[in-house]
């Protein structure tokens, strides 16, 4: 046993003497209340421990133990519906021991061990199975199946199969050479999982959002940050994408910026219906928390658990979404750390591997080939929301993020300002998933779907620059041509762009409906400028009734849209063409 004692404490992080042996990434525990904590420096005999727990009270001489393994996420069934802090405890349980004040020091197992599972067997004896196999599945949720694989770098002939009730620790499969498989297994949270082969992200992550759809699409098994200032709408758009968004599996990685915004979404979550079966979301959701009277440090492990989980997922062939809300407060954390191991600052006081740590832990998403002899696919895709300080996108932290991330959904102050929800700039975002997934669109939604988006685009764009005309000069002072575009520009703003993310008919918006209501409002355009070069004038043909119609195409039920946005786009057409004279 590797047992040093405490020789300094400063904040979250605690120096210990006599420790000769630890190694760097173990769990270390902290005093005589046994804090969980990191071993992330090592200099001689001291070792440096992150603490993942409140260090008030510590003294100098206190045991520091090491566990000598590292930080560890208990993978197997139960993890669904489950609602952890950053190091895996079950929050509901502690909170049910101890108050809303967990006791330090407190443990708690991450599954259930005595419930029971009804594990199906599909391998038998006889077989040969090697790291990612399936052995057989439990029903964990009433949505969602969890196969119980064999674990990397494990296999061999099955010498014996059950099948039955078991709980996860009891053992379901033997190998001749005597290797026990059970439904449980731990896998260290800073190691990522490994796949057969990574694929190029070119299917979309449909959100049912359209201005993220239409204009900045997201691929499966890409990256995302949604960076803005307070109350732009990070955190509606991080639970609009849990809610809505087309994966299976959620994981909701939440650190508190506000004092009770993690308590809301702790009670708020388990309440969420998910919209496409009318079951509970936690069905196929994991919360991991951490409320803001956590120290720190544990905002850093909590992205690891996170992903660990989804990585585990993955590897059974889903479609994973990671939300983090906020990364910005994990890089706080680094900040702090790295502050009081006394590291040389880098910009802003973020520690100089910053980004080198960013880009590690992106580097675990993507689309990927299992392992397993059974071709399976899956994915994680993660959405990062960041909050730089004051909205300043210059800062570290979003600079950082954004040379690392595929899409760029930015939020911007003065539209939240004007209730422009979602409050994502059209002129800032990008993304850069748009030509690997144009040809799954054009087969899946319509040939000339990129046609439409980028008319779109061009529209807006035109309008930012005769915007400062206007500021100029006036509305008036513009030729037909240019007012057109205004009016236009502003039908794509206020009647496709903007969508509630509480309406009922509106908040997830199908493909199909995303790209007639963009085609009606690019017909509109299109014949506007053909009666417009014919001599109609401005003010007549914006006088046609169809303003109103195309305002409210956002209700049309989703089953009628095609339909009905069809016939509008013929009706535009045929109507304001009536207007030419020769
Ligand atoms: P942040 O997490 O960036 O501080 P929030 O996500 O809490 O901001 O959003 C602030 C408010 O903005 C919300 O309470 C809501 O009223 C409004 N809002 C944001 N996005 C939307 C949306 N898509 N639809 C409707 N309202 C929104």
């Amino acid at each position: 046993m590797i047992e040093g004692q405490i020789v300094k404490v400063s904040g979250p992080v605690v120096e210990a003497g006599n420790m000769r042996g630890a190694r760097m990434y173990d769990v270390a525990h902290v005093g005589e209340m046994e804090l969980i904590g990191e071993i992330i420096r090592l200099e001689g005999d001291k070792a440096t421990v992150q603490v993942y727990e409140e260090t008030g009270g510590l003294s100098i001489g206190e045991p520091v133990v090491s566990s000598e393994e590292p930080l560890m996420v208990e993978l197997g069934p139960g993890l669904l519906s489950s609602i952890y802090d950053g190091v895996q405890r079950r929050l509901p349980e502690l909170s049910e021991k101890f108050g809303d004040f967990i006791t330090r020091g407190t443990t708690s197992d991450p599954l259930e061990r005595d419930k029971e599972w009804e594990f199906v067997p599909t391998a038998k004896v006889g077989d040969v199975v090697s790291e990612g196999d399936v052995l057989g599945y439990v029903q964990e949720t009433k949505v969602i199946k969890h196969f119980i694989m064999v674990p990397p770098s494990k296999g061999g002939t099955l010498a014996e199969i059950k099948s039955g009730s078991f709980r996860v620790d009891d053992v379901i499969a033997i190998t001749e050479d005597g290797v026990e498989f059970r439904m449980v297994h731990k896998w260290p949270s800073r190691v990522s999982r490994p796949v057969r082969r990574k694929l190029d992200p070119e299917v979309p992550f449909i959100t049912g959002t359209r201005v993220l759809d239409t204009f900045f699409p997201l691929a499966q098994g890409g990256y995302s940050i949604i960076p803005g200032g307070f109350g732009t709408g990070k955190t509606v758009t991080e639970q609009t994408l849990a809610k809505w968004a087309e994966a299976d599996i959620v994981i909701y990685v939440g650190c508190g910026e506000r004092g009770n915004e993690m308590t809301e979404v702790l009670t708020e979550f388990p309440q969420l219906e998910d919209a496409k079966n009318g079951l509970p979301l936690m069905e196929r959701t994991i919360l991991v928390a951490n409320t803001s009277n956590m120290p720190v440090a544990a905002r850093e492990a909590s992205i690891y658990t996170g992903i660990t989980m989804g990585e585990y997922y993955r590897d059974m062939g889903y479609n994973v979404a990671m939300m983090a809300d906020s990364t910005s407060r994990w890089g706080e954390a680094l900040r702090e750390v790295s502050g009081r191991l006394e590291e040389m600052p880098g910009e802003e006081g973020y520690p100089a591997y910053l980004a080198t740590r960013l880009a590690e832990f992106y580097e675990r998403c993507g689309r990927a080939l299992c392992l397993g002899s059974d071709d399976r696919v899956g994915s994680i895709t993660v959405v990062g929301a960041v909050s730089p300080p004051g909205g300043d996108f210059s800062e570290p932290m979003t600079q950082n993020s954004l040379r690392i991330a595929g899409a760029f959904w930015a939020l911007d102050t003065s539209l939240a300002y004007r209730r422009h929800f979602p409050a994502i700039s059209w002129l800032t975002s990008y993304s850069l998933y748009l030509d690997a997934i144009e040809d799954w669109f054009e087969e899946n939604v319509s040939s000339d779907w990129k046609q439409v988006r980028d008319k779109a685009m061009a529209i807006l764009q035109r309008e930012a620059e005769l915007q400062e005309i206007v500021q100029l000069v006036g509305p008036d002072a513009l030729p037909d041509f240019a007012r057109s575009v205004l009016e236009v520009a502003r039908m794509i703003r206020e009647d496709y762009l903007q969508q509630f993310a509480f309406s009922d008919v509106d908040a997830y918006c199908d493909l199909s409906k995303q790209y007639y209501m963009l085609k009606v409002i690019i017909t509109y355009y299109d014949v506007l400028q053909e009666v417009l070069v014919k001599g109609v004038p401005l003010k007549e043909a914006l006088s046609m009734p169809f303003k109103s119609r195309i305002a409210r195409m956002k209700d049309i039920p989703r089953e009628k849209a095609p339909e009905e946005l069809q016939a509008l786009a013929a009706e535009i057409q045929n109507e304001l063409r009536k207007l030419i004279k020769y």
